[in-house]
């Protein structure tokens, strides 16, 4: 369950980015998030794993009060809300397995569990074979996968991705989405924000549209809806 209850999101230069954001969105759900540039998608989004804080109400996250965390408690909630970026983020001197490994909640986890979890996630994305290469020696769409393997590991409750598939080909694209409902069928929450109507609209799930910092469409199976 995530849920923001009347959010304010005004950045130190004087932009008000999100202006009394309310939203539930229960356990299960996939929705994408959708609107023009400079909307608020990604201040939304960096809300919800305390990339940014809200100068102004309450966030709920698969059960952390987020606004509210210490500093000391972030590492812990991070690794119940698995994230993806448009640009992967993976450490470039690591291997795809060690990259994966890297965000696994060490403690009291014995070597041999970590190699079987790292191994679990990579056979989930499809990479078992590239476990010892480095993410410059993959495609886009596999270091995607990496990024996607890394955000399951420790079995989030809420997957949050900012444009997957933002430097993605069509493609490859769908191979990330139907990844992603992959992991939404077995229970996970997913909120996407995306500029690719295609996906949407194909997709037929729950929209939240928003524009000038505001929620201004909430549909249960939704369209792109904008020109852009
Ligand atoms: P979107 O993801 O829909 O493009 P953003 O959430 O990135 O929108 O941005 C919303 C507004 O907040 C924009 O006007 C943007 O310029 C501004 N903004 C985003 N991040 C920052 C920041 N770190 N500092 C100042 N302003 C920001
Ligand atoms: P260290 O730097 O501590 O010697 P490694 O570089 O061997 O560790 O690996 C880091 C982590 O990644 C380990 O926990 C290991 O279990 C995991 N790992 C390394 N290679 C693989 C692999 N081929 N398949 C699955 N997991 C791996």
């Amino acid at each position: 369950m995530i849920e923001m209850q009347d959010v304010w999101k005004e950045y130190g230069n004087g932009v008000t980015a999100l202006s009394g954001v309310s939203v539930r969105i229960p356990q299960g759900t996939f929705v994408y998030v959708v609107g023009p540039s400079g909307a608020g998608k990604s201040t939304f989004i960096k809300l919800m794993y305390r990339q940014e804080r809200p100068t102004k109400g309450h966030i709920f996250v698969g059960g952390f009060n987020i606004e509210r965390l210490r500093e000391r408690q972030i590492p812990m909630m991070r690794r119940h809300v698995g994230v993806v970026f448009q640009d992967y983020k993976l450490l470039q001197q690591l291997t795809v397995a060690e990259n994966v490994a890297f965000a696994l909640e060490v403690i009291e986890v014995s070597r041999k569990m970590i190699y079987k979890r790292v191994n679990e996630v990579l056979e989930l994305v499809g990479l078992e074979d590239k476990r010892n290469m480095l993410p410059l020696e993959l495609s886009g769409g596999e270091q995607q996968r990496v990024a996607i393997a890394r955000a399951l590991v420790n079995k989030p409750k809420v997957v949050v991705a900012d444009e997957p598939t933002g430097n993605l080909d069509p493609e490859n694209s769908w191979a990330i989405l139907k990844l992603l409902e992959r992991v939404n069928d077995r229970g996970t929450t997913i909120v996407m924000a995306t500029h690719n109507r295609e996906l949407v609209n194909a997709s037929k799930k729950r929209v939240i549209a928003i524009e000038d910092g505001r929620i201004n469409r909430d549909e249960e199976r939704g369209d792109y809806g904008y020109e852009d």
